[in-house]
């Protein structure tokens, strides 16, 4: 029988050499999306999925925590981006709920699937800023999961802040660039949210 003990996720060594150099703060939605978009090319670069995302503090810029899209070299369906941001920003203030610790935001590459958008929910982000559409990711065969239509409205019900499309082509010319694993494809036509 097996033995089961604490899992860790995988983090890729890289995540680490890679935040090194980044200017402290990022004040500008512009800077932190570009900071999104550099990770989702290189976790391409290194093997993963063409996403990126990250955790700022929403009023000073700065860097909380990075997150890319890991499910095929980690072998997890629990790694992606936003949820790797998210656990990572955790980590770091040492707490499962940010809101207690300041304003902080999302920036992802490509607007949150069904896992994602209940993970930032849970962990109390005040502000989500996507760059691609989910359709630009279910065009290169993505799924985003059986996702509310009305998702913006709800998270901005709930109190959280969203703002779309900011540099979405450079993110779409990233999800295009991609030529590895498309995972959950089984599910891609009867789960479309649209
Ligand atoms: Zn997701």
């Amino acid at each position: 029988m097996n033995h089961w003990i604490n899992i860790k996720l995988p983090i890729p060594k890289w995540l680490n050499t890679w935040a090194i150099g980044i200017p402290e703060t990022l004040p500008d939605a512009n800077q932190r999306m570009s900071l999104v978009i550099d990770l989702a090319r290189m976790s391409i670069k290194n093997g993963g999925g063409p996403f990126g995302a990250a955790v700022f503090n929403q009023h000073t810029g700065e860097l909380i925590a990075p997150g890319v899209n890991w499910v095929v070299p980690g072998k997890s369906s629990l790694l992606h981006a936003e949820v790797m941001a998210l656990v990572l920003a955790e980590q770091t203030l040492g707490s499962y709920e940010l809101a207690s610790h300041g304003s902080f935001e999302l920036v992802t590459s490509v607007e949150p699937c069904c896992q994602c958008l209940g993970v930032l929910l849970w962990a109390g982000v005040a502000s989500v800023v996507c760059g691609a559409h989910s359709e630009d990711a279910q065009a290169i065969g993505f799924n985003e999961g059986p996702r509310s239509m009305h998702w913006e409205q709800e998270l901005k019900q709930r109190g959280v802040s969203v703002t779309r499309e900011v540099m979405r082509p450079q993110a779409v010319e990233v999800l295009q660039s991609y030529t590895g694993e498309i995972y959950n494809s089984q599910l891609q036509v009867s789960n479309r949210s649209g």
